[in-house]
């Protein structure tokens, strides 16, 4: 009998369990216990409704906390736990103990290791007001230094062009969200964001901030000078696994977890951006970093509590907004996998299929979302069509799917 859960972290993972926890008929205590003094919000949003209109929405309204008994303690820390006793030392000088505890704790932006990283007007973007202080300074015209060319600085980039503002996006590799995309869509994605005014700067690696009090410029490896009122960096995050390690709980670029979210401590689970997983779909653990992977992990988490066997076996998928282009990607794609193109890319319209020895694992889709939702149940399903209606734009997946399923039966 489980008589208290405690969640660390009040975000996409912790939010997610303590709703599921009572919507599986658990009546006993749950605190929510939160570091940001913000009502739980979707955390996409800091890098586009909050950039473009200043809002994100809340996870679930605020009356629901109270309509579900869920204890709130927002503007917290938790600062130590003792895994053996449940028990969790808050900022505010409290100890409290539980019988269950989650740790969904995220992760902190990674700093820009280079000189002049502490002036002022460098910003981070993880949190609501990190949203805020950056559409501060998207005033029409402000000269905005985007660093890191992964999902979050495309978002930001493109919100910020969007926004009037002078952008040039920097990124040390090659190419811009390779690593967050199919290689064929990120490619037409440089096209889109140079066409709308975004400065693209591939292969330039920042070795330097300059300024006064405030950033003025930013340097790079070969000498470059890019001007900027702002520098919004975007270059991933590590995990906040700082109380999980503390309390010595097994910890490796995450809180490693088994399929049911459970740690190496018993009765104490983890979920979400923080956890190291495996999955079926996955050649080596992993931490994902995308919403679905944290809310269901999350709902994984509270039902493992109560004792359900279900373990996490969730098809990576993730979505990203820029500019009026919608994108969704599933599975786990490599650049070595064999690919075919369905539809334009240059069109806006179009997805590319992942396969590997000759199975389909993957799919990224500019504007045609339902092509990715088809390959998905494709995929758990280890169903591959022919190349032909792949490529085929008339062709949908979803009753493709149905027919091999029934084919295959
Ligand atoms: C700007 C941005 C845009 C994104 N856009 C997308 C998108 O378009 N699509 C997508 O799929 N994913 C997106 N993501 C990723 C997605 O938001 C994350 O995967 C998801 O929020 C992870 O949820 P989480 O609950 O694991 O952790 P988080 O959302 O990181 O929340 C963790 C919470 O725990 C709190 N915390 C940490 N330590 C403590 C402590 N000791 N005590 C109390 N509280 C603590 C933190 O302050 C934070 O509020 C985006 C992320 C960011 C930052």
């Amino acid at each position: 009998m489980i008589g208290s859960v405690a969640i660390v972290g009040a975000s996409a993972a912790g939010v997610a369990a303590a709703t599921t926890l009572r919507d599986e008929g658990y009546e006993g205590e749950i605190t929510l216990i939160g570091g940001e003094t913000d009502l739980p919000y979707e955390r996409p949003a800091v890098s586009k409704d909050i950039l473009l209109t200043g809002a994100a929405p809340p996870i679930i309204p605020e009356q629901r906390y109270a309509e579900l008994n869920i204890k709130l303690l927002l503007g917290t820390r938790a600062e130590r736990i003792d895994a053996r006793y449940g028990q969790i030392e808050l900022s505010d000088g409290r100890t409290m103990v539980s019988d269950r505890l989650l740790l969904a704790t995220g992760g902190w932006p990674r700093r820009l290791p280079v000189p002049g990283a502490e002036l002022g007007g460098l910003h981070y973007v993880r949190d609501a007001r990190d949203g805020q202080a950056i559409r501060s300074g998207l005033r029409p015209g402000a000269r905005i230094a985007v660093v890191g060319g992964g999902l979050i600085g495309a978002e930001v980039a493109a919100s910020a062009v969007q926004a009037g503002c002078e952008v040039d996006w920097i990124e040390a590799e090659g190419l811009c969200l390779a690593r967050a995309l199919s290689r064929p869509l990120a490619e037409a994605m440089m096209d889109v964001h140079r066409q709308r005014g975004v400065r693209v700067h591939a292969n330039a690696l920042v070795v330097r901030l300059i300024g006064e009090r405030s950033v003025q410029a930013v340097e790079l490896a070969d000498g470059r000078r890019i001007d900027a009122d702002m520098v919004v960096v975007g270059i991933g995050i590590t995990p906040a696994a700082e109380l999980a390690e503390e309390a010595d709980l097994t910890v490796s670029d995450g809180i490693v977890i088994d399929p049911f979210c459970r740690t190496s401590a018993e009765n104490v689970y983890a979920a979400g951006d923080v956890a190291r997983h495996q999955t079926r779909y996955m050649a080596t653990p992993s931490r994902l970093e995308h919403w679905r992977n944290a809310q269901e992990q999350g709902v994984t988490a509270a039902r493992a509590m109560l004792g359900h066997r279900q373990p996490y076996d969730e098809l990576p998928w993730f979505w990203t907004d820029q500019y009026d282009l919608h994108i969704e990607g599933c599975g786990v794609m490599r650049a070595d996998d064999e690919t075919i193109l369905r539809g334009n890319l240059a069109d806006g319209n179009a997805t590319v299929f992942h396969l590997r020895a000759g199975s389909l694992v993957g799919a990224c889709a500019l504007n045609r979302q339902g092509d990715v939702r088809g390959a998905m149940r494709l995929i758990t399903r280890g169903l591959t069509p022919s190349a032909d209606i792949l490529s085929d734009p008339t062709k949908d997946l979803r009753k493709i799917e149905k027919e091999l399923s029934r084919a295959s039966a």
